[in-house]
């Protein structure tokens, strides 16, 4: 069955300029955008979304950079979602990610590492509904 995923183009793929590569990916990896736009999170915003980090030792760290740009975030369907697109972005850690992966390619390194993706369907659903309103999907 087809499901719901949510991705981001995190600020330092938007600034190196691999936006629109990385779209391509995404289309030619058989998803179907369902909602995208360009933001710049506040550090308040950056913080909601990633509480569930509030704990580890990178949190400030991550929430300064994801606040740092623009960042491109996106609704993403497919059969499967949430494993397709974590298969697709790779390991955490660029060194370890598998040679095709988005962050094997884009990334350079393990906390500015070009994309991001939800973990369960769950999270998915939570984080859809973070930056995206019912109007905003298609
Ligand atoms: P993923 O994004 O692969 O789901 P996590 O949920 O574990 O990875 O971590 C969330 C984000 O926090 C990572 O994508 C990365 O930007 C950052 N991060 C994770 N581990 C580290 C680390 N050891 N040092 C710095 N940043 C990290
Ligand atoms: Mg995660």
């Amino acid at each position: 069955m087809s499901s719901l995923t949510f991705g981001i183009i995190k600020p330092d793929a938007v600034k190196k300029g691999h936006s629109g590569k990385i779209i391509d990916k995404i289309l030619a990896g058989g998803f179907t955008i369902r909602g995208m736009k360009l933001i710049h999170m506040t550090k308040k915003e950056a913080e909601g979304f990633y509480a569930v980090h509030a704990e580890r030792p990178f949190y400030g760290e991550l929430t300064e950079f994801m606040s740092s740009a623009p960042c491109v975030v996106m609704a993403l369907e497919k059969e499967n979602a949430v494993k397709a697109w974590r298969d697709l972005m790779g390991a955490t850690n660029p060194a370890e990610a598998e040679v095709g992966t988005l962050r094997r390619e884009f990334a350079g390194s393990i906390g500015e590492n070009a994309v991001h993706g939800s973990d369960s369907d769950e999270n998915a659903t939570i984080e859809v509904s973070y930056f995206f309103s019912k109007l905003e999907l298609v």
